[in-house]
C-alpha cells in the first residue's frame, strides 16, 4: 500500500464518552463488520474488558474508506484505527499507541465536557505531534450542550469552535463526515522505504493457538514474511511465521511497508519477548538505531497474594506463569508470610491492573485468594550507606535510617470551580503540593498537584468523587521520588505481630492510622471462643489497643430443634464466609481485614 493513501489515527476520550461505540460505528460504516456480525464493542475482546466496559489491550483495525464528499470524492483510502487503553495504569501503552498514529480524534461527551482523562490523553497526543481532530459525541442527548463544550474544546486546542465536529456514535449521525475529515486532516505517514526495516511494537497479545501476536507500525523499510526478525532492545532473533493486517479478523499479507499497521507472528510463546515500545528490524541488514522511547514496564504497586487453601500454592504458581505470557507488566516472586503461609509478592502497574490480575486468577484458574493491602515501592538509605528497595512493608529495614524515598505522581484534577476548596483540603490531607491551576472556562478549573503515589492508590479517587458530588475527574502519571518522613506501623494479634498487616505510613499520620486500623479490625474479625487483643505499634511503642471479646453462646443454639432450613442456611452462610477466612495463629481472620488498610485514610 503506498503511504499516500494510508491514514493512521486513534480515538482518545475520557471513559464512557463513547470511544468503543464510535469505533463500532466506523467498522460498520466502512463495511468491515456487517450488521449481522456486529456485536457491541467489537474491539473489546477480553471478557473482563467487556464486563467492565473498559479497554485494556489496544488493537488495530484496517478499514477501507472511499471519500464521499469534497476534493477526493471517490478515492479509496486505507484507515488504520488504533485503539488505545483508556486507564491511567496503562499510560505507557497509550503513549506507544499514539506514537503509531499521525492523528487523534479527541472525543468528548457533549453532555459532560472535557474531563481529566481527555486532557491527559490530549497532552500525550500533542507530545507525540499528532494532528488533533476535535469531536463532540452524544449530540442526540437532550442534555447535550454542544455550543458550550465546542467553545471549551476550541479554547484548549486553539481552534475555532466551528471546527469541532458533532456526532452521535449511537445513531451514526455525523460519523460519515468524520471519516471524510479523518482522511482530509490526517497527514500521510512519512518514512524511508529504502532503509533497513524499523517497526514500532505498540501491543503484543498472547493467543492460545498462535502464540504471541505482535502489533506493529512500520516506520521505515518493509517487513516481509520471509525475513528473520530482531528485537532491538534485547537482540533476540525470531523466525517470522506470518505477517498480516486485522480487518477485522487477521488477514495474511506478504509484507508490511512504510506507514502500514499490522501484526506479526513468530512462534514466540511469551509476550515478554515482544515488548511494547521495542523496535523490530530484520536480522540481516537490520537497522542499527532503534526508534526512541522504549521503556521497561515498572510495577508501581505491590501486594501479596496467598491461596486460602495452602494446597493451591502450585496451582497459583502455574497460573502466574501462564498469566505472565499474556501480561508483560506482571512481575512476581515467591514470598512467605508468618500469617499467610506461602504465596507471592506481585508487582502491578496500578490498582486496576491489580484487580484485573486477581480476577483473572480466580476466574480462569479457579483459585480462592487472599490479598494483602497494596503498597508502593520505597527506597531506603541506611546511615551506613547501604540501600534497600522495599516492596513489602514487613521487610522494612530495622536500624538507623538516613533517608526514605517514596514515588510521587503529577496529578491533573478537573472540576467545576465550586469545589476548589474541597479539593485543596483533600489534597492537603494527602500531602499534596499544588503546582498550578488554570480556568478552562469560567466555571471549570484544572488543578495540578504533586502527590505521593501511596496517598493516591488507596481511596483518593473515591474521596475526590464524594467531595465533588462526582463532578471531578482525575488523571496522574509517575514523575519520580521524594524523600519523606515515613514509619512502619505493625499490628499485633494476641501480642504477636502479623506481618501481612504491616504498613508504611507518614509519621504525622501514623497514630491516626494505627487507631483507625485497630478499630476496623475489631469490627471485621469475628468474635472467637477467646478474647483477642489487637494492638498497633511503631517499633516497640504501642499506639492503639482494641479488644475483640470472646463469644458467649453457640450461634446455632437459638435454632436448636427449630426450623431445619434456617439452620442449614446459617451453616451454609458460615461455610461461605469460611472460604475467605485465614487462620492467623489461633485467630480466624476474614479477607476484608487484610485490605482494611485500603479505606483507612
Ligand atoms: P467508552 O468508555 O469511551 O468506550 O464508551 P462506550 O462506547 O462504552 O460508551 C459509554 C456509554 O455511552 C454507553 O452506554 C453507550 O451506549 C453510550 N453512548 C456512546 N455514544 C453515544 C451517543 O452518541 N449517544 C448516546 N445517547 N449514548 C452514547
Ligand atoms: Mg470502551
Amino acid at each position: 500500500t503506498p503511504p499516500e493513501i494510508i491514514r493512521n489515527f486513534c480515538i482518545i476520550a475520557h471513559i464512557d464518552h463513547g470511544k468503543s461505540t464510535l469505533a463500532d460505528r466506523m467498522l460498520q460504516l466502512t463495511g468491515v463488520v456487517d450488521e449481522r456480525s456486529a456485536r457491541a464493542q467489537y474491539l473489546d475482546r477480553m471478557d473482563i474488558e467487556r464486563e467492565r466496559g473498559i479497554t485494556i489491550k489496544s488493537q488495530a483495525v484496517r478499514m477501507p474508506w472511499t471519500v464521499s464528499e469534497g476534493d477526493n470524492t471517490g478515492t479509496t483510502y486505507v484507515l488504520n484505527m488504533i485503539d488505545t487503553p483508556g486507564h491511567v495504569d496503562f499510560t505507557y501503552e497509550v503513549s506507544r499507541s499514539l506514537e503509531a498514529c499521525e492523528a487523534a480524534v479527541l472525543l468528548v461527551d457533549a453532555a459532560q465536557g472535557i474531563e481529566a482523562q481527555t486532557l491527559a490523553n490530549l497532552y500525550l497526543a500533542l507530545g507525540a505531534d499528532l494532528q488533533i481532530i476535535p469531536v463532540l459525541n452524544k449530540i442526540d442527548l437532550p442534555s447535550a450542550q454542544p455550543e458550550k463544550y465546542a467553545a471549551e474544546l476550541a479554547g484548549i486546542i486553539g481552534c475555532d469552535p466551528s471546527d469541532v465536529l458533532h456526532v452521535s456514535a449511537k445513531t451514526g449521525m455525523g460519523v460519515e463526515a468524520l471519516l471524510n475529515e479523518i482522511v482530509k486532516q490526517t497527514p500521510a505517514p512519512v518514512g524511508n522505504a529504502d532503509a533497513p526495516p524499523r517497526a514500532l511494537i505498540f501491543d503484543s497479545v498472547y493467543d492460545t493457538y498462535r502464540g504471541v501476536v505482535t502489533y506493529v507500525r512500520v516506520v521505515d523499510g518493509k517487513l516481509s514474511h520471509r525475513d528473520r526478525i530482531k528485537m532491538m532492545s534485547t537482540g533476540a532473533t525470531h523466525e517470522m511465521l506470518e505477517v498480516g493486517v486485522i480487518s477485522p479478523e487477521p488477514v495474511k499479507a506478504g509484507d508490511l511497508g512504510v506507514g502500514e499497521v499490522g501484526y506479526l507472528i513468530t512462534g514466540v510463546k511469551d509476550v515478554r519477548q515482544s515488548r511494547v515500545g521495542d523496535t523490530v528490524t530484520s536480522q540481516i541488514h537490520g537497522a542499527t538505531e532503534a526508534l526512541g522511547g522504549y521503556k521497561h514496564p515498572n510495577p508501581m504497586v505491590f501486594a501479596g497474594l496467598y491461596p486460602i487453601d495452602g494446597d493451591d500454592y502450585p496451582t497459583l504458581r502455574d497460573a502466574l506463569e501462564k498469566l505472565q505470557l499474556n501480561d508483560a507488566a506482571l512481575a512476581y516472586e515467591p514470598e512467605t508470610s508468618g500469617a499467610l503461609g506461602f504465596g507471592f509478592r506481585i508487582g502491578f502497574l496500578g490498582l486496576l491492573h491489580m484487580e484485573i490480575v486477581r480476577e483473572r486468577l480466580e476466574r480462569e484458574f479457579n483459585l480462592d485468594l487472599i490479598s494483602t493491602a497494596p503498597n508502593v515501592v520505597y527506597h531506603v538509605t541506611m546511615e551506613d550507606g547501604t540501600e534497600h528497595e522495599v516492596t513489602n512493608p514487613s521487610e522494612y529495614p530495622a536500624g538507623k535510617i538516613a533517608e526514605v524515598r517514596e514515588p510521587v505522581v503529577k496529578a491533573t484534577i478537573l472540576s467545576p470551580s465550586d469545589y476548589i476548596g474541597a479539593i485543596m483540603e483533600l489534597c492537603q490531607s494527602k500531602r499534596g503540593q499544588l503546582e498550578g491551576m488554570d480556568y478552562l472556562s469560567e466555571d471549570r478549573v484544572e488543578m495540578r498537584y504533586t502527590l505521593p503515589l501511596a496517598e493516591i492508590v488507596f481511596d483518593f479517587f473515591d474521596q475526590l468523587k464524594s467531595r465533588t458530588k462526582g463532578y471531578a475527574s482525575l488523571d496522574y502519571e509517575p514523575t519520580g521520588e521524594q524523600p519523606s518522613d515515613l514509619v512502619k506501623v505493625d499490628i499485633l494479634l494476641q501480642g504477636e505481630p502479623v506481618d501481612a498487616f504491616s504498613a508504611i505510613v507518614h509519621k504525622d499520620h501514623a497514630y491516626a492510622y494505627g487507631v483507625a486500623l485497630a478499630g476496623k479490625l475489631r469490627d471485621l474479625i469475628p468474635r472467637q471462643q477467646f478474647e483477642v487483643p489487637i494492638q498497633a505499634a511503631i517499633g516497640a511503642r504501642v499506639i492503639a489497643r482494641e479488644t475483640i471479646r470472646a463469644i458467649r453462646k453457640d450461634v446455632l443454639a437459638k435454632c436448636y430443634g427449630g426450623d431445619i432450613t434456617r439452620k442449614r442456611k446459617l451453616l451454609e452462610k458460615q461455610k461461605e464466609g469460611k472460604k475467605r477466612m485465614k487462620m492467623v495463629g489461633r485467630v480466624e481472620v476474614p479477607q476484608e481485614a487484610f485490605i482494611a488498610a485500603l479505606s483507612t485514610g
